[in-house]
């Protein structure tokens, strides 16, 4: 386990500087395009620094994204923090900061699937090649590097079906390899794991999820090194990636109870996840911190904590039970995000066009994201559900 002291406290108090509150609690809402000077010598000095927490042009941030860069680099521990429109936005401009022509990238087979999406559809049509390797592959990656390797991109534990990666043995084999490391960090948050203290380049996530936690914001983070932050930042200001002051501020009311948040999230998972590993129709659960999760002694060496977000692989099942049983829930709507306080269900009956390298000879997967409603509503509508699912096999 790493040390995650003091990360309530963080929380709380990261980016409030007096700069950016102007004296209250939290920091103004401020809306710019334009930046005016009122001397040669207050627009050059602005222009050396580039909106370095220094107000330059609007696309370059105004004081209330530095004062969301500044929390979220506090918490996952790096250099610098870019601000995208989306998690896709954060996870294309990381992997394009870095790429050219005649590259080639490793990937994780459970990847997310808009990221599997951006490498087929527009990597390929870049001439840049991706290998997909398996999550569990460990140091025997070393078997997938080529000359023209560039990037290992790793999301851990997966979407879907949430294997967890050895990371600190794969980042070493990519050292050897002189290749660059990121890593999907929407399931650890930064609190729960802080990849760039495993040494990972540069920590990606769907602030989207649980920084946001309300679902009504997209926002994608990416935080860097110090070799990679100024590639990363001046890259992403030339592909326009900026967002709006709004969506910052929003963003960071939800940093700021993220924990409790997570905690009740947490709790609630665990125990609908224990409710639902006795029930007759589940094969087994893919949960993080359960032993059937593949990857779970990683999980317990890298992670200070779980989510409300896990996976059940069905014994059996077809299209006309999940969609049934889909139908007839009532807490939990279908939907395809998480992170928010509200309970969601996705099913997926195989992995076709998901996973390419690794097979899947199992049941179908329901993947719940666990709210923060009452527990015994949550169970007694799976309870239902699972009934009706039963009743069309
Ligand atoms: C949701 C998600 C994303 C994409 O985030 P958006 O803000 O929806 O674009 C990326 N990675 C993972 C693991 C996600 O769950």
């Amino acid at each position: 386990m790493s040390s995650n002291s003091n990360k309530n406290t963080q929380l709380v108090s990261s980016g409030r500087k007096k700069a950016y509150t102007h004296g209250v609690v939290n920091p103004v809402v401020q809306r710019a395009s334009t930046v005016v000077f009122d001397s040669v010598a207050e627009l050059k000095e602005a222009a050396k620094k580039r909106g370095d927490k220094t107000l330059f042009y609007g696309r370059r941030g105004t004081t209330t994204h530095f004062a969301l860069q500044e929390a979220i680099t506090e918490l996952e521990g790096g250099e610098g923090c870019a601000l995208y429109p989306c998690g896709a936005a954060a996870i294309s401009q990381a992997l394009l900061s870095f790429l050219k022509t005649g590259d080639h990238i490793l990937m994780v087979d459970n990847a997310y699937e808009p990221t599997r999406d951006f490498c087929d559809k527009i990597l390929a049509g870049l001439g840049i090649t991706t290998t997909y390797y398996p999550p569990t592959i460990g140091a025997g990656i070393k078997e997938y590097f080529k000359p023209n390797t560039k990037v290992l991109f790793l999301e851990s534990p997966g979407s879907i079906t949430m294997e967890i990666q050895d990371v600190p043995a794969m980042v070493n084999v990519a050292k050897e390899h002189n290749v660059m490391t990121m890593l999907d960090n929407t399931y650890g948050n930064g609190l729960h794991y802080r990849p760039l203290e495993h040494g990972v380049d540069i920590s990606i996530q769907a602030a989207t999820k649980y920084i946001v936690g309300h679902s009504d914001v997209m926002m994608g983070v990416a935080v860097a090194n110090k070799k990679y932050w100024p590639t990363l930042r001046e890259h992403s200001y030339l592909l326009g990636q900026c967002t709006s002051a709004d969506d910052a501020y929003l963003a960071l009311r939800g940093l700021r109870t993220m924990s409790v948040r997570l905690n009740q999230h947490e709790k609630a998972a665990i125990e609908v996840a224990k409710w639902l590993e006795q029930h007759e129709l589940v094969d087994h659960i893919r949960h993080p911190a359960f032993e059937t999760c593949p990857g779970h002694a990683f999980f317990k060496r890298d992670f200070d904590g779980s989510n409300g977000l896990f996976s059940i692989v069905m014994k059996t099942g077809n299209q006309k039970a999940i969609d049934a049983f889909l139908d007839s829930l009532q807490h939990f709507k279908m939907g395809f995000s998480w992170g928010g306080f509200e309970s969601l269900v996705t099913a997926n009956l195989t992995m076709k066009g998901l996973r390419s390298t690794t097979g899947w000879d199992l049941g179908p997967v329901i993947r719940l994201h666990i709210g923060l409603e009452d527990i015994d509503d949550l169970t007694a509508d799976l309870a239902q559900a699972l009934e009706v699912y039963k009743q069309h096999l």
